[in-house]
């Protein structure tokens, strides 16, 4: 007998029908012999809604009222589940986050869970009852309602599983698991069996979108063996666990990309002890988050080029803020530029590996893609270029890796 937290998310429950789905899938989990807690999510795109409304209302917003109305969604599927679940004779009940209750602290709109009374759930489970628990919300300090942030039903399954000690988290979706490439780019990209918890927290936070990448660091923390799945077939999907689980590990597991990048370069800076400083600083208090950074060595010992990315969306708050600050830095101009890609190849082997960076360079090189920044990280080779050379450069590297399928 093994203990399973099923978590279904909002297309798997876009409808009645689909939630009937859900149920027997539920029921053949208890067939087999198993316990099981279930997490859902809202409709798909009934969440998108309830913000739009909160957004027409009032476009500057009390995040208590906003956690009140958009943590509804959850609280109508769970209820069609249960109820979908008695049907099947299933001794099924409702949850909501504070029925649990899962205290989280009081930071509205992304809160963090940090304890859950799981004692009613645990009995209820060792009975062969079925609790069926509202995913992205909580409670506060405060006794009102909190969520946890876009996605957040994937943590509220992972910290369920941890409080429950289950053996593991499915989560089910709308793909059958991670994929070593974005398999809309490049079709030879294949399904993985098993993933380590870092490298699929270098896919989440690259934007394979498939887990809230908090989720997968929860997972990590409490050791919970986490499998994403397909909720319309009947394969295996992905297991993400720990290294120690996967017994031939690759070198490069997976190659991941994200648009959301822009790039900006300051030309002339002085090259003098706490210049970056002065250029970061005002950047942090504004709240802009730097990822690449490149400086060059000056020609004259005098002045030097600095160049770092942003995300998208900071942009244009990024280059107001330096062209504010441009007495105190000193610069001769800024030149930004949001047509670029950041391309990773992501994989645990790397520790043992060398010559996996320059597998990327060269792959790159022969493809005529020039590579404007470079980061790297103990399993993770970065590299920013043009935006347009996405798709060739994803294609290359996933056959230089040799991670093509027949
Ligand atoms: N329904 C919430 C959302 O759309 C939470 C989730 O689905 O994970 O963000
Ligand atoms: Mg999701």
């Amino acid at each position: 007998m093994s203990r399973i937290v099923q978590k279904f998310g909002g297309t798997s429950v876009a409808d009645p029908e689909r939630i009937k789905a859900v149920a027997q899938r539920v029921k053949r989990e208890l067939d087999d012999g198993n316990q099981v807690a279930v997490v859902l999510s809202a409709m798909s795109g009934t969440t998108n809604q309830l913000v739009s409304y909160v957004e027409e209302v009032t476009p500057k917003y009390d995040p208590k009222e906003y956690d009140a109305i958009v943590s509804t969604g959850e609280q109508v599927t769970i209820g069609l589940l249960a109820l979908a679940l008695q049907n099947e004779g299933i001794n099924a009940r409702s949850w909501m986050g504070w029925q649990v209750p899962i205290h989280t602290d009081g930071v509205h709109g992304k809160a963090r869970i940090e304890r859950i009374e799981s004692e009613e759930l645990d009995r209820r489970m060792n009975n062969g009852d079925v609790p069926v628990i509202a995913g992205f919300q909580g409670i506060g300090p405060d006794n009102r309602v909190t969520t946890l942030g876009r996605g957040g039903s994937d943590t509220s399954a992972v910290a369920l599983a941890a409080a429950l000690g289950a053996d593991r988290c499915d989560i089910y979706t709308d793909v059958d698991g991670v994929y070593t490439t974005d398999p809309r780019i490049v079709n030879k990209a294949q399904k993985l069996d098993k993933i380590t918890y870092e490298e699929m927290l270098e896919m989440a936070s690259l934007g394979a979108k498939v887990l809230q990448t908090r989720s997968v660091q929860l997972a990590m923390k409490e050791g919970v063996r986490l499998q994403v799945l397909s909720s319309y077939t009947d394969e295996p999907g992905t297991l993400v666990v720990d290294e120690d689980e996967i017994v031939e590990q690759a070198v490069v597991s997976g190659i991941a990309y994200s648009r959301d990048e822009a790039k900006i370069t300051l030309v002339g800076v002085s090259d003098k002890p706490g210049v970056a400083a002065r250029i970061f600083g005002p950047l942090t208090q504004a709240n802009v988050n730097v990822d690449m950074i490149v400086q060059n060595v000056s020609e004259d010992g005098r002045t030097t080029d600095l160049t770092f990315t942003v995300t998208r969306a900071d942009l244009r708050h990024a280059c107001e803020t330096l062209e504010g600050a441009r007495d105190e830095i000193e610069y001769r101009a800024l030149i930004s530029d949001a047509d670029v890609v950041k391309v990773s190849v992501i994989g645990v082997g790397m520790r043992s590996h060398a010559g996996v960076a320059q597998t990327m360079f060269s792959a790159l090189a022969e493809r005529g893609i020039n590579i404007q920044v470079i980061s790297t990280s103990e399993i993770k080779v970065s590299v920013l270029i043009a935006e347009e050379y996405t798709e060739l450069a994803l294609r290359a590297l996933h056959t230089a890796y040799g991670l093509d399928s027949e």
